[in-house]
């Protein structure tokens, strides 16, 4: 079984879906060490508690900060969060978040934070672009809208969060963004039986398979299923390795380039038990 790093990985809760998922820094590397994830990029969870407004997004920044500074081996960058409609204060909190503690950048999910891929999302994007940095956008609807934001934006570099998740996302992402050289990808939750159409080896034949990623998108996936996905897909070794770590490696140094991956297994500090980790409603985890 081959190592992994994991490009799409939310840390915190989601509470604005019935039941509640959501996971701690520990559970995330318990359930890394049982899935010979070696490393993560880690980002807060979309639709997270927002009482407080901006303060619970700096909560939010924080936690993955600490998570970095703590574990800067497995954890090498992290991202913050954007909510749209905390507007300017957002993007300053976004500034401090990048400025003060070393994040380099922001996820950000249309459909859990209500807003639409456009224009609104400017502010942040600037913030991102004056730090050279790192966006993980979660692909919703057509992907025309990343690659624009790819081409106003040539100094950030983008992650669409799983890209093939069905066909018409599948084909769309090659024909918005493949050319886009500053446009990565990940194949979080990517359903079993895709046939040729749109398979892990059409997605490697038709975008730049030094770009393509693995993604967990934890805590609301098992994301085993893609792992073996992988491993078994019609594709060489070689790009199988490039797709399990060897181009998020790649992606990591470009934010730290003395960063090399720690290929031992990591330790969680907690003994799950393996119900705990992937205990799952169909392949969704608590
Ligand atoms: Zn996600």
């Amino acid at each position: 079984m081959p190592s992994y790093i994991d490009v799409h990985c939310h840390i915190g809760m989601t509470v604005s879906r019935a039941p509640v998922i959501g996971q701690s820094v520990g559970k995330c590397l318990a359930r890394m060490a049982s899935a010979d994830v070696i490393g993560a990029i880690p980002c807060p969870t979309a639709g997270g508690p927002q009482a407080r407004g901006v303060l619970d997004s700096r909560a939010q920044n924080e936690v993955i900060a600490n998570a970095c500074k703590k574990y800067p081996e497995r954890f090498p960058i992290g991202l913050g969060i954007a909510e749209v409609r905390h507007e300017q204060a957002g993007a300053d909190e976004l500034d401090r978040a990048m400025q003060d503690d070393g994040l380099v950048g922001f996820v950000c999910h249309p459909g859990l934070s209500g807003h639409s891929l456009g224009g609104e999302l400017y502010a942040f994007l600037e913030v991102v672009a004056m730090h050279n940095g790192l966006c993980l956008l979660h692909q919703a609807g057509s992907t025309a809208n990343i690659a624009a934001y790819a081409r106003r934006f040539p100094s950030i570099t983008f992650i669409i969060g799983h890209v093939s998740m069905n066909k018409p996302g599948h084909l769309d992402a090659i024909n918005q963004c493949a050319k886009q050289e500053n446009i990565w990808y990940d194949v979080a939750q990517k359903p079993e039986g895709a046939d040729e159409s749109w398979d892990l080896a059409h997605l490697a034949n038709n975008l730049n398979k030094d770009r393509i990623m693995f993604g967990s998108d934890l805590p609301y996936y098992d994301f085993r299923l893609v792992q073996r996905q992988i491993e078994n897909a019609k594709i060489d070794d070689d790009t199988k390795e490039k797709i399990a770590y060897k181009n998020a490696v790649q992606l990591i140094q470009q934010f730290r380039p003395q960063w090399t991956p720690t290929l031992t297994p990591l330790t969680p500090p907690q003994i799950y038990s393996e119900n705990e980790m992937w205990d799952a409603n169909g392949v969704r985890l608590k």
